[in-house]
């Protein structure tokens, strides 16, 4: 049973959460659940096929949900040409597996939504992870089609735009707690902690269970 509410974290200890690693240090340890990908902050201009013979070899283990962290960053990281393509790849093998990908978006949505679109992997489910954006930006990612998952810190406006069955929430690399995170969105949803719980770890279930 897939029991996840902690979408994104990076915490190699964490229980009930999708950890995401790079597959150059995939560890698998019991009752623990991943995501495998090429961070866009990692040397991602230096990859080679090996790489992504590991990357492919990973993403097919039983406990490897997802596929990510991967995406793209305008602030941050290799040339977006570069980054595009190393993101395509993480597309096509999420669509071989039938696997979502957790996309990490730094002021590139367009580049993102442009990436997939133009390698015709528009059915490959998006999770935009950190979603830190304004309630446009949100607008223009859910009618993509992608799923939102916020931590600690969001853009109320952006977090209330999100229906409660495209939402998700993480820890990413913070020390806050997801109990702690779930509170701080129930509060600004105006709902039960509960309810907020029920709808994160269905999404999960039903995005990561396909
Ligand atoms: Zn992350």
């Amino acid at each position: 049973m897939i029991d996840i509410l902690d979408f994104h974290t990076h915490r190699l200890d964490a229980t009930a959460a999708l950890i995401a690693v790079d597959p150059r240090r995939f560890d698998p340890q019991p009752g623990r659940w991943y995501s495998v990908g090429f961070h866009p902050w990692d040397d991602v201009d230096t990859l080679s096929d090996r790489d992504f013979e590991l990357l492919r070899q990973c993403a097919g283990h039983s406990q490897v949900l997802a596929i990510g962290e991967t995406g793209m960053d305008t602030r941050r990281g290799a040339a977006l040409d570069i980054q595009a393509s190393v993101f395509v790849r993480h597309l096509q093998l999420a669509q071989e597996l039938g696997k979502p990908v957790v996309a990490h978006n730094v002021r590139a949505t367009q580049y993102i939504l442009d990436a997939r679109r133009k390698a015709r992997l528009d059915d490959v489910t998006l999770v935009i992870h950190g979603m830190r954006g304004n309630a446009h930006v949100a607008c223009t990612l859910l009618d993509a089609g992608c799923y939102l998952s916020y931590g600690p810190r969001f853009n109320e406006e952006a977090l209330q735009a999100t229906p409660l069955d495209r939402l998700l929430l993480e820890t990413d690399d913070s020390e806050v707690a997801i109990a702690d995170v779930a509170a701080l969105v129930a509060h600004a949803l105006n709902l039960p902690i509960d309810e907020v719980i029920f709808h994160i770890s269905s999404n999960a279930h039903s995005l990561l269970s396909r």
